[in-house]
């Protein structure tokens, strides 16, 4: 095992870096692309349930707003760091370019561990967020969502301080509300189901029935659980299913060799995605230890958790059989490894581009939202296909043309479109 310590920043420079230079981008514009333009780090002070306050420090990142307003998610995590949302927010800008959406990139963070605090102290902790930094939020700035560990009340609690704060209604201040509260019908499934959208038609290109596909995934929160239902949906076979044991504090592996059923797991999760361990025995399943994920012998991995889980250490244990690799989660593959997954003949489906479903349905939450006329669900989900599909022919195509790694493919498209925007503004 290697001990490289990885830091999703460099990462996401380095893989910036190297698509500057092949587009031969002006000193100017790399400068100004390669780090965020605003970071704001801030404390924020919490009454807990026992009378004590705690303070938890938070981040909000701009990493650019060139083509639109920023946009990205807050996450609630204990290893949440500033490096890991500066990375966030830079990915945020090249996804929303790379699906064409007139939204620049942002992210937040806050480090803490949303298991161990009641809804009380969650609700304190979002109202918190918002009052620190009010200032910097809105519908024409910087527009949060939802992320790792943080849901639709999550999201209606920050708008309703910031409404209550600025005493009027800014329904478009944050997206991933809840349905009828502002939110988008099929939000909840868009990252999930987008994912699966942009594998089906690589599938296509390759010439492989859906249906005759099995997959491993690492991950079932939203975007895992709903990736997992439309895959299987689609004919598509999980054999394994891995996710963090919060009692346990590490991570189990769920396999079922004639494939898992995706909503008996989903039945027997918290809602943090992890999948009770005595249960899922007495339904037949082998509990493995977590890093089995990898290891299954299957066509597809779907990483949908955190960052930095693909590594030269660990890859050697993929399996010769596996063809695709599906980057549900934000930053799952460190860039060391992207020569031995393109050496071995993987495709991989880009992070930026495959789960870009989340934020396109949030764009669509914005649209209805500015209508106040809210789409029926069959018209969400048509809309995010036709979006997802047409960004991922764009990519693929430009893949094949130029005999390009799909990561850089995808990034020539994203970082061509804001440098322009840049341009444009006479910003560089
Ligand atoms: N947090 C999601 C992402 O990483 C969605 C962001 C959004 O909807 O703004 O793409």
């Amino acid at each position: 095992m290697s001990n490289t310590v990885y830091n999703p920043f460099e990462s996401a420079q380095q893989q910036f870096d190297k698509v500057a230079a092949l587009l031969e981008l002006d000193s100017g514009t790399r400068e100004l692309l390669r780090q965020p333009m605003q970071e704001i780090h801030f404390t924020i002070p919490v009454k807990m349930d026992d009378g004590s306050t705690k303070v938890f420090k938070a981040f909000r990142i701009r990493h650019n707003d060139a083509r639109g307003p920023a946009k990205g998610g807050i996450r609630f995590h204990p290893h949440e760091t500033a490096d890991t949302v500066r990375a966030l927010s830079m990915w945020m800008t090249w996804k929303c370019a790379v699906v064409d959406i007139p939204l620049g990139g942002g992210k937040g963070g806050v480090i803490c561990d949303p298991q161990t605090l009641s809804l009380g102290e969650q609700e304190r902790l979002c109202r918190g967020y918002v009052r620190q930094i009010f200032t910097q939020l809105g519908p024409n700035q910087d527009v949060p969502a939802p992320d790792v560990m943080t849901n639709a009340q999550h999201m209606l609690w920050m708008l309703d301080e910031y409404e209550t704060i600025t005493n009027g209604r800014y329904p478009a201040m944050i997206t991933g509300k809840p349905v009828g509260m502002g939110g988008s019908l099929g939000r909840r499934e868009a990252t999930g189901y987008g994912v699966v959208y942009v594998l089906k038609n690589l599938l296509r290109e390759m010439s492989i029935p859906i249906e005759s596909t099995t997959a491993s995934l690492q991950g079932f929160g939203n975007v895992g659980e709903y990736a997992a239902r439309m895959y299987t949906k689609l004919g598509g076979k999980i054999i394994a299913v891995s996710c963090w044991n919060q009692a346990d504090a590490k991570s189990y592996t769920f396999r079922k060799m004639d494939g898992c059923d995706i909503g008996q797991l989903a039945s027997i999760k918290d809602s943090f995605g992890g999948i009770d361990k005595a249960k899922a025995l007495e339904l037949g399943y082998e509990v493995l230890p977590g890093e089995e994920w990898i290891k299954q012998e299957v066509d597809i991995l779907i990483p949908a958790a955190l960052e930095n889980q693909i590594t030269p250490a660990v890859f050697p244990d993929v399996s010769k059989k596996v063809k695709i690799l599906c980057e549900a989660a934000n930053g799952p593959t460190t860039p060391d490894c992207d020569p031995l997954i393109r050496e071995r003949g993987i495709t991989v489906l880009p992070d930026f581009l495959t789960n870009a479903g989340g934020v396109t349905c949030s764009y669509f939450e914005q649209v209805q939202g500015s209508m106040n006329y809210f789409w029926d669900i069959d018209e969400v989900f048509e809309k995010l296909e036709f979006c997802m599909t047409k960004a991922f022919k764009a990519v693929y195509k430009l893949a094949v043309e130029k005999n390009l790694y799909m990561r850089d493919a995808a990034y020539t498209i994203a970082i061509n479109r804001v440098a322009e925007a840049v341009k444009l503004r006479g910003w560089a």
